[in-house]
């Protein structure tokens, strides 16, 4: 890394760059989860409209007429049921006026004193009032209880209508479930649809500016992609295909890792490091922060990586070799030779003059 060393500044800016690396990885996962929300509130098949489909209309007013007839009578019988208790209530009553009456009637006789009319009336009525009473509380008894038989041969064929509308639902409840499949699956191919290109512009981003001071914004970026990708693919794809593409992705960062740690082996760290920097000399800039490296004829152009080959270097050689150092990050990179005492490179090995050898530390 070209940061490394000199440029790499005090730890509240590191700590800094790490929390809001973070933070913004957080807010590019949001905003793309606006993007995935957005088009999951996307409506589904309806199921009402699907059953209405399939539906014998008959057969469901037939249903609710059913319905509307049980409540019809329930209400009746609770009606009915009232009444019989009010009746039931005065049988009592009456029942223990007989009885006193009649308890009246036993002490008269036992001291021999005559049932007088008045009361020989009163028992009578209350007598036909308590068998009237009687007789209509059986009545209502009947009553009642064809209700019940009738109410429950409602409830047979209201039971029957509604096997009858659930063995129709069953092609409804099929056309449904495949609907709601393909729409899910629409669903996945339009959030993948967005978020995978964003994800491949984000690898593209962080393979080719993993040398760029700002590599954190774009490790931000690609991780937020890659786990809202990853959540969006867990979501909609049975773990049977998931494992996968997830065995897939563990069998690229693996492989990855290997080769760099060969890499690293292979090629000791200063090796790729003096590489780093004889690449960033070539192109005139300063390795560690990428500045124009401008002295000489170059000294009023101005030029990046990309636009190092294309800009017209006046011709005018006759400018002395100085000393240099990078006016953006402070790095020393032409220096004076100790051996020769001309100007030399100062992050590469060998003196251009006199060949002497330099340690370049990693
Ligand atoms: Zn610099
Ligand atoms: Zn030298």
């Amino acid at each position: 890394m070209k940061t490394e060393g000199k440029s790499k500044g005090t730890w509240i800016h590191r700590f800094a760059i790490r929390l809001f690396t973070l933070v913004l990885a957080v807010l590019i996962f949001w905003v793309l989860g606006f993007f995935v929300d957005d088009i999951r509130s996307v409506r589904g098949p309806s199921y009402d409209t699907i059953e209405k489909k399939y539906q014998d209309k008959d057969l469901v007013a037939n249903r609710m007429a059913l319905e509307k007839q049980i409540a019809d009578l329930t209400r009746q019988i609770e009606n009915q049921t009232e009444q019989q208790r009010v009746v039931g209530d005065s049988s009592r009553n009456l029942q223990q006026t007989i009885n006193q009456l009649i308890e009246l009637r036993k002490l008269g006789m036992q001291k021999s004193i005559a049932f007088s009319e008045t009361e020989q009336a009163n028992f009578t009525s209350s007598l036909n009032l308590f068998l009237d009473n009687q007789q209509k509380y059986q009545e209502l008894s009947r009553t009642i209880s064809d209700m019940i038989d009738r109410k429950q041969g409602l409830v047979r064929e209201k039971e029957q209508a509604e096997q009858e509308i659930k063995k129709q639902g069953q092609p409804a409840r099929d056309e449904f479930d495949t609907l709601s499949r393909k729409h899910r699956l629409k669903l996945a191919f339009l959030q993948l649809a967005i978020l995978l290109p964003i994800l491949a512009v984000a690898a593209v981003v962080i393979i080719k500016k993993r040398s760029s001071i700002y590599f954190p914004l774009f490790l931000a970026f690609g991780a937020a992609t890659l786990i809202k990708v990853g959540l969006v693919v867990h979501e909609y794809f049975p773990s049977k295909y998931f494992k996968y593409i997830l065995i897939g992705g563990l069998l690229i960062v693996v492989a990855r890792l290997l080769i760099y740690f060969i890499r690293t082996i292979a090629f000791p760290k200063t090796q790729w490091l003096v590489k780093q920097y004889r690449e960033a000399y070539e192109r005139f800039l300063c390795p560690v922060c990428e500045y124009p490296i401008r002295i000489g004829p170059r000294r009023f152009l101005f030029w990046t990586r990309r636009t190092v080959n294309k800009i017209v270097v006046p011709g005018d050689g006759g400018v002395p070799e100085e000393n240099y150092t990078c006016p953006s990050c402070g790095c020393n990179l032409f220096e004076e030779c100790p051996s020769c005492h001309q100007v030399r490179h100062a992050m590469l090995p060998n003196c251009s003059h006199c060949g002497a050898e330099k340690e370049i530390n990693a």
